[in-house]
């Protein structure tokens, strides 16, 4: 059990710390007893605690009473433990304590976290605000130079690596469903499912633009096959026979996309209004974002959708920033998916830190937003589902792959070669320490002029080889609720042991059970396996299952 002692206004940031570490935790209570005890900013209180955790990047009593020089240092510093980079957001203690060092401070070499072992008893000074990052990268987020860097996944894997290592048991939730080393969760935003919609407007003029001109450009930078160019030329010159409907609608893609997709889950995100531009954050209009189509313009689509099992959410216009329009939007597509509970994500990703509360107020469950425009990766440095600060019941699906992102030359205008790379290292990350890796392929993009089609089917390729759970929106949002809902209850009579309680949920009934990991268990009967140099043993907790764990 670990004991937690912070300041009031840190309290809601490290409850929601410790639903994606999910491990017997509690705020310190005078008189109890614990294995670990974690100092934020604090006084230390008499303890007999075998590993003495404290956090800050203010001065404190321990490298005083130990005439330890330190040196404070402000702007994003890069850490590094276990060879691993990570980035500090706000200020960082140095400290001069060779021979000590327990994560290095890249740019002066200097240690940013140093330990003190006696025989019984381990003290680890690291000199930053553990839970003020959390706080920054679960609201702020990381600025998209950094976005590649799973920030929050890294500081919960060095605090895991630190009890581990100290050989105190441990027992955690894993946020992997068992049977699987993590979720994907294939979406596609439905922005442009027709080009006949376009007739004579911006968005076909920059088609014609990208078709014509940019395929050959795009050809001679060897970016382009002549059989890609062929393909956009072709389809340029067929517009008036589509616009005449004499010819395919190239940007239908649907079909595709549930060919591409046999056997595997996805959502699709679809506007609820047409000729809705909405206002962005300055109250402005641009026009160009207003949707082109009406729910009645795909109503074979969407049918076609549900009879396939796919799951249909909003992307939103105005949700984010006025739960009545909000409520209209989530309504007009409930309408047609029958659905109890919708989520979102809004159109262009706009958001800001009302617009959690204004989404739960509109009734949605989840949101799907939180991502980039320019970059892939971690806004809020995890993979994981979680909860934003001042929302009761509203989860948020970090968004972390858009094809947009990837291959926009006002973006990061990669190759399908170093597309692949970039999506690989989030995909060996994801394995790594689990979560969920949320992709967004647009409505159109498999057909001209974009042609990301193979990059798209090389991904699901990489994908299935890891043997991922593929799961809509919704079922992962309710996966990570299911997880939530767990909790750890110390029993007292012996105070070693601890009960595991998940709730009963019939909608939960189909999803997959979850996993508690036992590190440096006594018992290792069965499924002993190693990480990071430290044993566990594996427990499947199914249902309303009660597990006593000698922990
Ligand atoms: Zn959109």
């Amino acid at each position: 059990m670990i004991g937690v002692i912070a300041n009031g206004v840190e309290h809601s940031t490290i409850v929601e710390f410790f639903e994606l570490f999910k491990t017997p935790w509690e705020f310190w209570r005078p008189g109890s007893r614990y294995d670990v005890l974690l100092c934020s900013n604090s006084t230390v209180p008499e303890n007999d605690a075998r590993l003495l955790l404290l956090y800050g990047s203010q001065q404190q009593a321990f490298e005083r009473c130990r005439g330890i020089k330190t040196q404070s240092v402000r702007g994003h510093q890069f850490l590094s433990f276990r060879g691993e980079r990570m980035p500090i957001y706000g200020s960082c203690l140095l400290f001069n304590s060779p021979g000590n060092e327990v994560v290095i401070h890249e740019r002066t070499k200097s240690a940013a976290a140093v330990s003190v072992a006696s025989e019984d008893h381990m003290v680890v000074r690291l000199g930053f605000d553990l839970f003020q990052e959390v706080r920054y990268l679960l609201t702020q987020g990381q600025p998209a130079e950094f976005a590649s860097i799973p920030t929050l996944d890294l500081h919960i894997s060095l605090l895991r690596e630190l009890i581990v290592r100290c050989e105190v048991p441990l027992v955690e939730i894993l946020p992997m469903p068992t049977g699987y080393r993590f979720i994907v969760c294939l979406t596609h935003d439905v922005d442009h499912p027709r080009v006949r919609y376009h007739m004579c407007d911006h968005t076909m003029f920059g088609f014609l633009y990208r078709a014509l001109i940019g395929s050959v450009i795009d050809f001679c930078r060897g970016r382009r096959s002549l059989r890609q160019v062929v393909t956009n030329w072709k389809a340029a010159f067929s517009l008036p026979l589509v616009f005449a409907g004499l010819a395919k609608d190239f940007w239908n893609q649907l079909d595709r996309y549930l060919a591409l997709e046999k056997g595997l889950a996805s959502t699709f995100f679809v506007i609820p209004t047409k000729g809705d531009a909405g206002v962005d954050s300055e109250g402005r209009t641009k026009r160009k974002r207003a949707s082109r189509y009406a729910l009645t313009d795909i109503a074979d689509d969407l049918k076609k959708l549900l009879s396939a099992n796919r799951e249909i959410s909003v992307h939103g216009i105005d949700a984010w920033r006025d739960s009545a329009k909000g409520c209209d939007e989530r309504e007009h597509i409930q309408e047609i998916t029958g659905a109890a509970e919708t989520g979102i994500r809004m159109h262009w990703l706009y958001f800001d830190s009302q617009a959690p509360s204004t989404l739960e107020k509109a009734g949605f469950s989840y949101d799907s937003t939180v991502g980039y425009n320019e970059a892939i990766g971690y806004r809020a440095g995890t993979a994981q589902v979680f909860k934003h600060p001042n929302v009761d019941r509203l989860l948020e699906l970090p968004l972390h792959i858009m094809d947009t992102a990837l291959f926009y030359p006002s973006y990061m205008n990669l190759s399908e070669d170093e597309a692949r790379t970039a999506m690989l290292s989030l995909i060996k990350n994801v394995t790594r320490f689990g979560g969920v890796l949320t992709i967004n392929w647009h409505d159109r993009s498999l057909g001209p002029e974009r042609l990301w089609a193979d990059a798209y089917v090389t991904l699901l390729g990489d994908l299935r080889a890891q043997t991922p759970w593929f799961a809509t929106a919704s079922q992962t949002v309710s996966w990570f609720r299911r997880r939530r809902t767990a909790s750890f209850v110390r029993i007292a009579h012996d105070g070693n042991s601890v009960r595991v309680r998940t709730a009963t949920d019939p909608a939960a009934a189909d999803l997959p059970a979850l996993t508690l990991r036992v590190y440096n268990s006594a018992s290792s009967s069965h499924k002993l396996g190693s990480k990071e140099n430290a044993l566990f043993e594996d427990f499947t907790i199914d249902g309303s299952d009660e597990v006593l764990i000698a922990a």
